[in-house]
Formats: C-alpha cells, sequence, structure tokens
C-alpha cells in the first residue's frame, strides 16, 4: 500500500484521521481535519495510537499500522462473529475476549483474533447461559454477555486468570521450545553493521548455541526455519501454532541511525490493556541475565503487539541482545565467546523460567 506520513493529504488521510478520532485520539481541534491534511496533530494524533497499540511510532501509516486502525473501528454486536479461516480480527472480537475472560470462560490472549479457543469459550457461555450453541456471536449471544459483564468487574482479570492457570514450573526437560532466528539471508538480511555483519547470520549463530545448550538439558528444540531459508513472521508464527510448542525464542538484533546506541532489550506481548505476564517474566529474565552478563546498558523489555507476539498462542519473546549498527557491539557480535556467552545468557533465562522463579522486575 502507499505510506501516508507527515505532508500527505487527501480522501485517504481524511480516513484515517476519521478513524483516529474514532480510537479516542484528537485530530478534530486544528486546521488538519477540515483540510483533510496529515499536519502536527495528525502526527502526534497517530503516533500516540502507534504506541497504545505496540507499533512502531514512527508517525506512518503503513499495512501494520492500518490494519490496527480498521481493527481499532470494530464494536462488540456489529458484526456476526466466529471462527473461520483467516480468523476474524478487531477490538470487538477483543471486547468479547475480555469479557469471556471476566466471566471465567476463556483464559488466552486478549488478542482481537477469533481463534479456536475464543470459539469453544463462546460455546461454554451459550451453553451456561442457556443459549443456543452454535459458538456464533449475534445479537442474543452479545445481550446476554453486556447484561452479565455490568455485574462482574470489567478489566484487567485477563493477567490474574492467566497466572492462575500456573506460570510453568519443574523444569526445562521436555519442554517443547522454538527457537527463531530473525530474517533469513536471502532474501532479507535484517540489518547490516557497519562492518558488513548481517543481522540474520548473528541470530542464527546465537541460536545454534543457544539450541545445543538446552538440548544438553534435555528441552526439545524445533528450529522456527532452516539456515538461509526466509519466512514471514506469520508464517513463523502458524509453525510455533502447528507445532504445538510451550515458548518461542525470537533472536535479532537492534539498530539504530546513531552509532552510539547501544544496549540489550526484550518483547514480549501487550495490547490495550491487556500484557502476558508469562512474556514479561521471561523478557524481564532474559534482560537481567544479559545486562549483567556484559554490563550492556538495559534497555529494558517492552510490551508490544508485533506480528509473531499477537499471531501465536503460547509465550513469545524477542530478544535484542545487542545493536548491530553500533562498532563495537558489532565487533562483539562476530567474536565466538562473547557469542557463547549471550546464549548461556538467554539459556540461563530460560532455564529460570522453566522453574517458576520470579524475575527481579516482579519481586
Ligand atoms: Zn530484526
Amino acid at each position: 500500500m502507499k505510506l501516508f506520513r507527515k505532508g500527505s493529504s487527501g480522501r485517504e488521510v481524511r480516513d484515517i484521521q476519521g478513524r483516529l478520532l474514532a480510537a479516542g485520539f484528537l485530530v478534530d481541534d486544528c486546521d488538519d481535519f477540515r483540510r483533510s491534511y496529515f499536519g502536527e496533530t495528525t502526527d502526534q494524533a497517530l503516533r500516540g495510537f502507534q504506541q497504545q497499540r505496540g507499533l512502531i511510532a514512527d508517525g506512518i501509516v503503513g499495512p501494520d499500522t492500518w490494519k490496527s486502525l480498521v481493527d481499532a473501528s470494530r464494536s462488540l454486536g456489529n458484526r456476526f462473529l466466529y471462527l473461520r479461516e483467516p480468523p476474524l480480527r478487531g477490538d470487538d472480537v477483543a471486547d468479547l475476549q475480555r469479557r469471556l475472560n471476566a466471566l471465567g470462560f476463556y483464559s488466552g490472549k486478549e488478542d482481537g483474533i477469533f481463534d479456536d479457543d475464543a470459539a469453544v469459550a463462546v460455546e461454554q457461555f451459550q451453553r451456561n447461559s442457556g443459549l443456543p450453541v452454535d459458538g456464533i456471536v449475534g445479537t442474543s449471544t452479545v445481550e446476554a454477555l453486556v447484561r452479565l459483564s455490568r455485574v462482574t468487574k470489567p478489566s484487567s482479570v485477563a493477567p490474574v486468570r492467566e497466572s492462575e492457570k500456573g506460570l510453568p514450573t519443574g523444569g526445562i526437560t521436555a519442554r517443547r521450545v522454538m527457537l527463531d532466528a530473525g530474517h533469513g539471508y536471502p532474501p532479507d538480511p535484517g540489518v547490516t553493521g557497519p562492518a558488513g555483519l548481517r543481522e540474520s547470520d548473528a541470530a542464527e549463530r546465537i541460536v545454534e548455541l543457544l539450541g545445543r545448550k538446552l538440548v544438553e538439558h534435555q528441552a526439545v528444540v524445533i528450529y522456527s526455519r532452516r539456515r538461509g531459508e526466509y519466512l514471514t513472521e506469520g508464517e513463523r508464527a502458524s509453525r510455533a501454532n502447528e507445532q504445538s510448542v510451550e515458548l518461542v525464542l525470537s533472536i535479532h538484533m537492534n539498530s539504530s541511525a546513531d552509532p552510539r546506541a547501544g544496549g540489550a532489550s526484550s518483547y514480549y506481548f501487550a495490547s490495550g490493556n491487556y500484557h502476558s505476564p508469562y512474556g514479561y517474566r521471561l523478557a524481564n529474565h532474559a534482560q537481567d541475565e544479559l545486562v549483567s552478563s556484559f554490563g550492556f546498558r538495559d534497555c529494558r523489555a517492552h510490551g508490544r503487539a508485533f506480528p509473531l507476539l499477537r499471531e501465536t498462542r503460547m509465550p513469545v519473546v524477542i530478544i535484542e541482545p545487542a545493536f548491530i549498527t553500533n562498532p563495537g557491539e558489532e565487533a562483539m557480535l562476530t567474536d565466538d565467546s562473547f557469542v557463547n556467552s549471550v546464549a548461556d545468557a538467554i539459556f540461563e533465562a530460560t532455564l529460570k523460567y522453566f522453574l517458576g522463579i520470579k524475575s527481579p522486575a516482579e519481586k
């Protein structure tokens, strides 16, 4: 699709502004809206929207942001919701999941994707409410949900329910872990460092060493892709779902236009007022291990709604141990003993996670 950013104008900009407005971001008290012009206030509204939805806040409407703007304009009861392929998505689905969650019928991600778990929850709700059990969310099901939601506490129940199900304990033996080396050259090398190191190669090397350590400790390791193979984020998510893994670790390198930027960061699933307590725990363990091992800057764990985090059914953490655009960190990434200690740090974090140990951020 065409990209829209500061300076764009026309019918599409007007549509974007309308959706931002509907989502509660102010664009109307200025010239922008009257002129269908993408100016300063539209830019600010869009960045706020992107931030809230876990997108990269770059002020540009591309395919991901557009999809989120469309999702945001759906509200429960305006269309039928049911299981189909590809799944229905939107804020109406997230609202449905939130309500089912609060009522104790659902304990999956409130990610706005109507998947098998959501369908099962709908049928259970219908059975319990004396409605016809057809798995279709139409008028009568919405009415019953809204009526019951009024007498229960609405939001923020999800993380509680997920932890009731139990954060993993009992160790790493026989756990099914998917390792995902980001990108894949060719055709997608990711970011290339100033001395020529490709992000995809650096990620593959860490994944290889981490895989060995996990196997040594009796985990079952599944690789999302072969060396040199390329998959989209969505394809990686489907592989993880098909293989019923319990955890996905995805390795990338960070990058910046500023060569001085450096440090380690991690990402877990979060959207709106929901976040994955599993992802949060593991991402914070990873940060702690990486930062204490190398004295790297702590660029912290962040909640995001990237496709790999959003479209997977199990906890997923994306780890960026270093900045490939920082000449010093790039050089370290080509050093075998450094790469091995990165793999060690991530392994330790994974082990703590499966042992059920709280991360420092939770204490
Ligand atoms: Zn990357």
